[in-house]
């Protein structure tokens, strides 16, 4: 069997559309084979359970930075309760000197503002459950990261926003659901941006496309397949190399 773990926003959707574009035949080739393929991404169950109708992802999913593994008979929470972190993340602020904004203290209209959005898709994306997305309006980021860490959260980055979540990632996700699957799935990954790192890092082959302002994120792994393409043009690459035509 092979699970192959795929980023969504900059990786297999434009960062601009939100759209697979070149990648979706290759999606479906895969699919079509029996390759297991699991997103990985900072997005909500809600949001998730959407993709799943648009695009043709079953799942299982790997949500919220890797707070929970939900779907097709999986259902395991690593994340903490949303209320306690957004507690959490107030606190961190507050002790750090820094503003924040985050989904929780934003209207509907903020967040279609934020990311572009339409109102139904940003609906789904305020429907957060164990992890805090938000902006940093003011303040030092290194002194909010380590509060939060006094705090026992932890900080994602991704292109646009952060995200405070519990001591866990996609890694710690991605390998529960390979310990689920059993020693015979071979694992493959492929993301944009320093977020996905631990996703990477957890899988047998790490794969990173290029991100939309066409450089690759720095990232320093054994065995890293970089590809050429940006955002979905790398995905149907890699796709290629999982499975040539
Ligand atoms: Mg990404």
């Amino acid at each position: 069997m092979i699970v192959l773990f795929t980023d969504l926003d900059g990786t297999l959707l434009d960062h601009h559309t939100y759209r697979p574009g070149p990648a979706l035949p290759e999606l479906r080739r895969l699919q079509a084979a029996g390759v297991l393929v699991v997103p990985a991404t900072a997005k909500t169950p809600a949001e998730l359970a959407w993709l799943a109708d648009e695009f043709g992802l079953p799942g299982p999913y790997i949500a919220e930075n890797g707070a929970a593994v939900v779907g097709a008979g999986v259902d395991r929470v690593l994340g903490l309760p949303y209320d306690e972190v957004r507690a959490r993340l107030r606190d961190a602020a507050g002790a750090a000197g820094a503003e924040v904004a985050g989904f929780g203290d934003a209207t509907v209209e903020d967040v279609m503002s934020w990311t572009g959005l339409d109102r139904p898709a940003a609906v789904r994306a305020r429907q957060r459950r164990w992890s805090e997305t938000f902006r940093l309006l003011s303040g030092d980021e290194c002194a909010l990261a380590a509060a939060l860490a006094e705090r026992g959260l932890t900080m994602a980055r991704g292109a646009r926003f952060r995200t405070a979540l519990g001591r866990h990632d996609k890694g710690d996700a991605a390998r529960l659901l390979l310990a689920v699957l059993g020693p015979d799935a071979v694992s493959w990954a492929v993301g944009d941006a320093a977020n996905d790192f631990a996703l990477l890092a957890a899988v047998r082959h790490p794969m990173l496309v290029r991100a939309h302002d066409g450089t690759w994120a720095d990232l320093d792994l054994p065995d890293l397949l970089r590809l050429d393409g940006i955002g979905p043009a790398g995905w149907a690459q890699a796709a290629r190399h999982i499975l040539p035509p």
